[in-house]
């Protein structure tokens, strides 16, 4: 198969939005930007053997492409409109690239972002998506608006995705022992959290007007949420046992799990702060977004975020976040 015959198969495939005045098939796309708004730009990459183990299923790689860059604009409170997809493929392989646009695709049309453009090439396997979306001017959320005496908050539950890594031998365990034995049904709600990240796109808008700052937690939580401290020039205490865990988690890693909470990553959850007397409002948006909230520490005077146990003494992590460079 030509790489015309591939971007035909992608073309034939997308939904289109009335926004995107040209889409696919130009040498550039045209999208209408609605007045009063601001545009909002997001990129991120997943390679073959970096970001997801190289048999990975076709539509777990499309899924997750996707769902990472729907994820940062979540976090920005922004409404998706409009994504490109730069595939390199070691081969025209039709046959992957069907599944990797069910994947792709149905995420896509779940959240009604358009395929508007993309590139192809040949290459080591790589997804490159480019994600575009849409927020009334001013009203953005970003790292740099946390205040001191603001509430921190995450959605969600984390640490399922480090859990599977763990599971699946592809990190080693927060112990330095052996991975625990894990019945097969936890193992499976863990490595679906780590496959198909739901991205917290109507919590982020929900957010909007309420929240100071947001961060997605895709690198761990101490590591994005000190991003936040950084940018805004503050500090966080974070209660390590108020990090909210599903069953499947504790099932498996009982009080092992902070580490994976803290540090692990891929959780795609949002990690925001908003002043204490928006308690209830916050509460209220969350559940309008069918998600859970959990009040997880403060922001305070200073620099750095300061993890405290249930005794209130620093809590030390085994590993601070996820470098791909460190
Ligand atoms: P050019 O050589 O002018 O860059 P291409 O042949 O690369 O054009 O692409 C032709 C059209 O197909 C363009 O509109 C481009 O945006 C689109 N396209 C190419 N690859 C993809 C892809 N992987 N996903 C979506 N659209 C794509
Ligand atoms: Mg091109």
């Amino acid at each position: 198969m030509a790489e015309f015959d591939l971007i035909e198969l992608i073309r034939n495939r997308a939904a289109t939005r009335n926004d995107v005045v040209l889409g696919i098939g130009d040498d550039a796309a045209l999208l209408h930007v609605p007045a009063g708004h601001e545009l909002v730009v997001t990129a991120d990459t997943l390679n073959a053997g970096v970001h997801f183990p190289g048999d990975t299923a076709p539509a777990d790689v499309g899924w997750k492409a996707l769902a990472a860059n729907l994820s940062d604009l979540a976090s920005m409170g922004a409404r998706p409109a409009w994504c490109t997809l730069s595939l390199s493929l070691p081969q025209a392989d039709a046959g992957w690239l069907d599944g990797f646009l069910d994947g792709f695709l149905g995420l896509a049309e779940a959240h009604g972002i358009a395929l508007a453009g993309g590139d192809t090439t040949r290459g080591p396997l790589s997804v490159a998506v480019t994600a575009m979306g849409l927020v009334e001017t001013g009203a953005a959320l970003r790292r740099d608006r946390a205040r001191v005496g603001d509430d921190v908050w995450v959605t969600g539950t984390l640490g399922d995705a480090a859990a599977a890594l763990v599971l699946g031998g592809h990190v080693p365990p927060p112990s330095g022992a052996a991975p625990p034995a894990v019945a097969a049904a936890i193992a499976a709600q863990l490595a679906d959290r780590l496959r198909r990240p739901t991205p917290r796109v109507e919590a982020g808008r929900a957010l909007l007007g309420l929240a100071h700052a947001c961060v997605d937690v895709s690198d761990g939580l101490l590591a994005d949420l000190g991003h936040v401290c950084r940018r805004s020039g503050v500090g966080a205490e974070v209660a390590i046992d108020a990090l909210p865990a599903s069953a499947a988690l504790r099932a498996a890693f009982g009080e092992q799990r902070h580490a994976l909470q803290a540090a692990g990553g891929d959780d795609y959850e949002l990690c925001f702060t908003a002043p204490p007397m928006l308690r209830e409002a916050v509460a209220l948006a969350l559940e309008q977004a069918g998600v859970d909230g959990t009040r997880i520490g403060r922001i305070v005077a200073g620099a750095g975020v300061r993890a405290v146990d249930a005794q209130g003494a620093p809590w030390q992590s085994t590993h601070a976040g996820y470098e791909h460079f460190g």
